[in-house]
């Protein structure tokens, strides 16, 4: 089964928008100042909801990358 890679880069502005869309992959990190994944590695069901926070985010912050096992 595919699996993806998940993550935020330093880019964030820390806006919520993706915590909004999937608050199941997305938390703020504990200063409040950046976006962090709850769990960096999905499964394809999980994919659709961290596609929609990708999407949603200002700058681009969200990275989504195919892991070949
Ligand atoms: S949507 Fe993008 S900029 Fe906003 S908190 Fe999430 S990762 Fe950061």
């Amino acid at each position: 089964m595919p699996k993806h890679k998940v993550y935020v880069t330093d880019e964030c502005i820390a806006c919520n928008a993706c915590i909004s869309v999937c608050e199941e992959n997305f938390a703020m990190n504990d200063d409040n100042t950046k976006a962090k994944v709850k769990k960096s590695i999905i499964s394809d069901k999980e994919l659709a909801k961290n596609e929609e926070a990708k999407e949603i985010c200002p700058v681009e912050a969200i990275k989504i990358e195919k892991v070949n096992d």
